[in-house]
């Protein structure tokens, strides 16, 4: 939609084109009133008051000389054709019997042939419609650059104007994509600026509340470690027999999803991170081969050499690891092996991984990196995951001052993209 009506989807475009059309309007009704109402109205009256005082002149005998003078200051020219002539103020000024013929024919010509008391004939001639319609014409120029300047202030004060609510939007796209300390600056004191606040305000709130769910995790964490070390002190005491076996299960399932949170805790920050320069393509080569043999099967695409990258091995490896699995995980029984590609895009590296699965419901595309969100919670007893994997996936990528994303491809199956920064800046 966007791509087809550009300015339906731009609220500022849709304003200058609304002044354009204004501007447009104004000038087509400016020129209409001058050239079909003004001009003509003003050209007739003109016409006849130069015809009476033509006939004035004639009557009071003009001379050469007083007509010289007349068109010096009046720009109306006179032939006389006579007794003691002929003369004329103007070579182009055509024989009076030439110029009869025209009034004849042409009404619009600006002229008339006036007899003189003592015999001979004037002929008086002025372009006065001419004229009007050039300043008419010049007042039309001088108006379209006036509007046009005035439409370009107006474009940039509005663009001005609207700048905060352009730096909203790219505020809420970012905290919209999973980036929580976004704060957007505040560039006015009017109604636009307290929206940036409150934006601000809310943002904060989102943060203290992740934060808090964080910390209470992190604690329940630690608090379930004792009492857990004791059950399987308890349990160890207990007679063989299935049910020992099921509590055993169990609590070997509590105990990994408590070091899966610990650890996703560790990484918070990039606190405990072992950064060094590796080769990412090698890395990314290695854990597909691995998961190559495992239904629906892995392929590393990527050809060229290596891609050297400041990253901790063991985190990135367990990012790559995740996802590899899953994508076998969630993988249906027709699907295609997953293609892993490594590319350098600018100042990134750049990991894609590319399932032929189920794909991801829209709407949760961007909760599965939350932790403890499963798409499907009924799928999550057979395929065994706490729905922890994508979350610490994301904490190490954060930590690393990357982003992890995941998109729909094309035909089935979904795409998760992992870009790093080729220069972290980070302290290892
Ligand atoms: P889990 O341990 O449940 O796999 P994850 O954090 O790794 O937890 O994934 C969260 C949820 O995202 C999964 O439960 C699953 O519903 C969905 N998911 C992750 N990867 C894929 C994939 N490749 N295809 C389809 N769904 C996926």
């Amino acid at each position: 939609m966007k791509g087809r009506f550009p300015l339906r989807g731009s609220v500022f475009g849709r304003l200058v084109a609304v002044m354009l059309g204004t501007a447009a309007c104004l000038l087509i009704i400016v020129s209409v009133f001058f050239f079909l109402a003004v001009g003509p109205g003003l050209g007739g009256s003109i016409h006849r008051l130069t015809k009476d005082y033509a006939r004035l002149l004639a009557a009071e005998g003009l001379d050469e000389a007083s007509a010289r003078k007349l068109a010096g200051r009046s720009q109306i020219d006179v032939r006389y054709e006579g007794p003691g002539g002929p003369w004329t103020t103007s070579r182009d000024l055509p024989s009076i019997d030439a110029a009869e013929a025209t009034l004849r024919s042409r009404n619009s010509y600006e002229a008339v042939v006036v007899p003189r008391a003592g015999g001979g004939r004037y002929l008086f001639s002025w372009d006065y419609g001419r004229r009007i319609s050039e300043a008419h014409g010049r007042l039309l120029w001088l108006l379209l650059a006036l509007v046009v300047s005035i439409v370009f202030t107006a474009h940039f004060a509005i663009r001005r104007l609207l700048e905060p609510l352009r730096l909203l939007h790219e505020g809420v796209t970012r905290l919209g994509a999973g980036e929580l300390d976004v704060v957007v600056r505040r560039t006015s004191q009017d109604e636009l600026g307290e929206l940036t606040d409150a934006f601000n305000g809310m943002a904060g709130r989102v943060r203290a509340m992740v934060r808090d769910r964080d910390q209470l995790l992190l604690d329940v964490s630690h608090e379930l470690r004792s009492p857990l070390t004791r059950m399987k002190v308890a349990l160890a005491m207990l007679p063989d027999g299935d049910k020992k076996l099921r509590m055993e299960v169990d609590v070997a399932e509590m105990e990994a999803m408590l070091k899966e949170l610990l650890e996703r805790e560790r990484l918070r920050d990039g606190r405990g991170l072992r950064l060094e320069p590796h080769d990412l393509a090698a890395l990314a080569r290695e854990e597909t081969s691995a998961l190559s043999e495992r239904a629906p099967g892995a392929r590393f695409t990527s050809t060229d050499g290596p891609v050297p990258v400041v990253f901790d091995e063991a985190a990135l490896r367990t990012v790559v690891r995740n996802l590899l699995e899953n994508a076998a995980k969630y993988a249906l029984p027709d699907s295609r092996a997953t293609e892993v590609a490594i590319a350098v895009e600018r100042n990134e590296a750049v990991l894609r991984v590319k399932d032929d699965g189920p794909g991801i419901p829209a709407a949760d595309l961007a909760s599965v990196f939350e932790p403890f969100f499963r798409v499907d919670r009924s799928r999550s007893r057979k395929t065994g995951g706490f729905g922890l994997g994508l979350s610490i996936c994301r904490r190490v990528v954060e930590a690393h001052g990357g982003t992890i994303s995941v998109a729909p491809n094309e035909g089935r199956g979904v795409t998760f993209t992992v870009r790093l920064p080729k220069d972290p800046g980070l302290s290892p």
